[in-house]
């Protein structure tokens, strides 16, 4: 275990998988006073504006049903509950918040919540984000509905369940003596480099994905696969694996076009930011990194 939770995870309440499948018990949550609803419009999170640290709740009584809600889980006596708005064009006054609150992407205020409230935020996002990608069932084509508090959703003509899916994804720190393998994508702001990823396939192990991305996107072989910690990463619905990897060759060889560069870094390079920027604050990727210069 690392020391330190990534963004993103750290959840502090109690997911409840058993209510999910009690529907007296969910009718008489969704009652309660205390019950508090995240609402996901388009994929955003309202916050109090002055501060951007507090994530706003909204009460149940501002919707006709629980229905569509989605069963976060309970922590501190109270209920947690999402709620997709997005069929609203004006979600602020929809859901009676005043002008003391913003609307705003995951990633801009991932770094300044509290750990916990961003991990919230992640799981009602990605939750979000997979409803609206599985309205039709994949086996047959017909519509789908939400079931179990929003857990899975059911095929209305052959009655398959689908479950939320998460796509791993490798991510990887390569180095070699003392220096470290970054890539940049061409739509990155300027000098920004990160480490290289990619999606794991099916018929691979982990270790398999981490030596077959570093190869494809840079020509550089790899040994000494080491998992260092993991990361959700709901845009829309990656789980980030993170890694270290050995080099055993130090040529790049750009072999693919996902990549505008890629090159060896010293940590000196890395420190100053100047011929480099580092990634986000909130990534997996710049925590790699990090860990890397402190190690
Ligand atoms: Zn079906």
């Amino acid at each position: 275990m690392r020391r330190r939770a990534n963004v993103l995870s750290g959840l502090s309440i109690d997911r409840a998988a058993g209510l999910r499948t009690n529907p007296e018990r969910l009718a008489e949550a969704w009652c309660r006073a205390e019950t508090r609803v995240l609402p996901v419009w388009r994929s955003k999170h309202f916050v109090v504006s002055e501060e951007l640290s507090r994530v706003a709740f909204v009460g149940p009584e501002r919707f006709p049903g629980f229905e569509e809600a989605i069963l976060l889980g309970e922590g501190d006596g109270a209920v947690y509950f999402a709620m997709d708005v997005s069929h609203v064009e004006q979600p602020l006054a929809e859901l009676g918040l005043d002008e003391l609150h913003t609307v705003l992407g995951l990633r801009e205020v991932a770094s300044l919540l509290p750990q916990a409230e961003g991990a919230l935020l992640a799981y009602a996002n990605g939750m979000s984000s997979w409803h609206q990608r599985h309205r039709f069932c994949s086996v047959c084509g017909c519509e789908t509905v939400s079931a179990q508090a929003g857990h899975v959703r059911e095929c209305t003509a052959c009655g398959e369940i689908h479950f939320p899916r998460t796509d791993p994804a490798v991510i990887m720190l390569v180095t070699r003596d003392d220096e470290c393998l970054l890539g940049r994508q061409a739509a990155w702001p300027e000098k920004v480099h990160s480490t290289l990823a990619g999606f794991v396939e099916p018929g691979e192990s982990l270790e398999e994905a981490v030596a077959r991305e570093v190869y494809e996107e840079a020509g550089i072989k790899v040994e000494d696969v080491q998992y260092h910690s993991s990361q959700p990463w709901p845009f829309p619905g990656s789980l980030m694996l993170g890694f270290t990897a050995v080099a055993t060759t130090r040529d790049i060889v750009l072999q693919t076009e996902e990549l505008e560069a890629a090159r060896w870094f010293r940590a000196d390079e890395l420190r100053e930011q100047e011929v480099v920027k580092l990634p986000s604050e909130i990534s997996i990727a710049r925590r790699l990194i990090e860990d890397w210069l402190e190690g």
